[in-house]
């Protein structure tokens, strides 16, 4: 049986011996396992994961080309560059997403050449890997460790942070700061991180080889298909408008979901972090929402399924709706607490609600998580980056 736990990380610190976390870890993998037996069904994507592929990337190369080529009036300029940046952020939580985890194909390969998806649209695959599944997965909502929730002085988005005086209008300017996300991480983070050989709090080995020429090769393709061409066809200003226009579309789509996932009130509680049970933390430190939206999971990747996401990353997302209940009930049997939300308006609200509380001053001290969560010692930093090695 293929092993579920690919793309997971045990936190060093958490107390697996607590027979109660550790039976609720052993049930839940034993249950889902059964799932896949009983159903006869690969945890990996499969044909259905080819067939999306397919269209996402019909749907990037198809808005890119009537965008260049077609568009003669500002609003299908403009309509063409929202289509362009949703196709992109698509492909970012259906292909690359699922791969960088090891849950697309069975074949390490294949997870690695669908990963570098991300390449081809400015990011990069290689420091996505510590970004996302060591520092993010390993310890999501933990302060110091979490990248995630770090924004550095522009936001306060957990109770261990400090709080400024500007933070008391976060949950109004933030917005427009999420939709330069996108545009930070292709022109500045990928390259800071290259020089200081660090991402957040993890020390990481520079990309070399092929790695290097995976970076250096799609930061060149990303500039060549989005600035240079069409500044060789349009006027540099209209270039820069409708370029700007799809980079922010990507930027608040990814920012939106992994925010309502978990900077809301639901996932994060007064009981201390430290010694929590990583399978009892991943759940309570994320949430669902929206389940029953089929057509929103489709484009965002079964994001809005994070909690089954967070237990087993190596799973594609398209089995996260049929896995969901199962997941619940254990919970529910363990008294583990699992939130759902019913729409992705509620997880706007509850994300707006949380922005608000966050940047009050009273917030500040004398929070549980704000002692600080397991910090990845350089040991464990070690460990983690094998798995995720052997992961991706
Ligand atoms: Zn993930």
């Amino acid at each position: 049986m293929t092993d579920l736990s690919v793309g997971t990380f045990l936190i060093e610190d958490a107390h697996a011996s607590d027979a109660v976390a550790s039976r609720f870890q052993a049930v839940l993998r034993r249950r889902v396992r059964r799932y896949f037996e009983m159903s006869g069904q690969s945890p990996r994507g499969g044909r259905a994961l080819w067939g999306k592929s397919g269209v996402l990337l019909t749907s990037w190369c198809v808005s890119w080309g009537l965008l260049l080529f077609w568009a003669s009036t500002p609003v299908t300029a403009a309509l063409l560059s929202v289509a362009l940046g949703l196709s992109m952020a698509g492909i970012g939580f259906n292909i690359q997403h699922d791969a960088a985890h090891g849950a697309s194909s069975s074949d390490r390969r294949v997870n690695r050449l669908l990963a570098a998806s991300l390449d081809l649209l400015g990011g990069s695959s290689y420091l996505w890997r510590f970004k996302h599944n060591v520092l993010h997965h390993s310890q999501p909502n933990t302060v110091g460790v979490d990248d995630d929730i770090d924004l550095g002085p522009l936001a306060r988005l957990a109770p261990g942070q400090r709080v400024r005086f500007a933070h008391r209008f976060q949950h109004v300017y933030l917005w427009f700061l999420y939709s330069l996300v996108a545009f930070k991480w292709q022109w500045f983070d990928d390259y800071a991180m290259l020089l200081l050989g660090r991402v957040g709090a993890l020390r990481v080995r520079r990309p070399r080889g092929a790695e290097l020429i995976i970076f250096a090769g799609g930061k060149v393709f990303f500039l060549v298909w989005s600035v240079v061409l069409p500044v060789l066809i349009h006027p540099p200003l209209t270039v820069a408008v409708f370029h700007g226009l799809t980079v922010l579309t990507l930027g608040l789509s990814l920012s939106l979901v992994f925010q309502v996932a978990h900077c809301v009130p639901a996932a994060w509680s007064d009981a201390p972090v430290v010694g929590r049970a990583w399978a009892i933390h991943q759940v309570e430190a994320s949430v669902d929402f929206s389940r029953g939206n089929h057509l929103l999971s489709w484009c965002i990747g079964g994001l809005n399924f994070q909690v089954e996401h967070h237990l087993f990353p190596g799973v594609c997302h398209l089995h996260y709706a049929a896995l969901a209940p199962l997941v619940e009930a254990t919970c529910v049997e363990f008294g583990v607490r699992y939130t759902t939300l019913p729409t992705l308006m509620a997880g706007l609200r509850a994300h707006y609600s949380w922005l608000k509380r966050m940047g009050r001053r009273e917030h500040d001290a004398g929070h549980p998580i704000s002692q600080g969560g397991p910090i990845l010692s350089s040991g464990s930093q070690g460990r983690a980056l094998q798995r995720c090695d052997r992961a991706s």
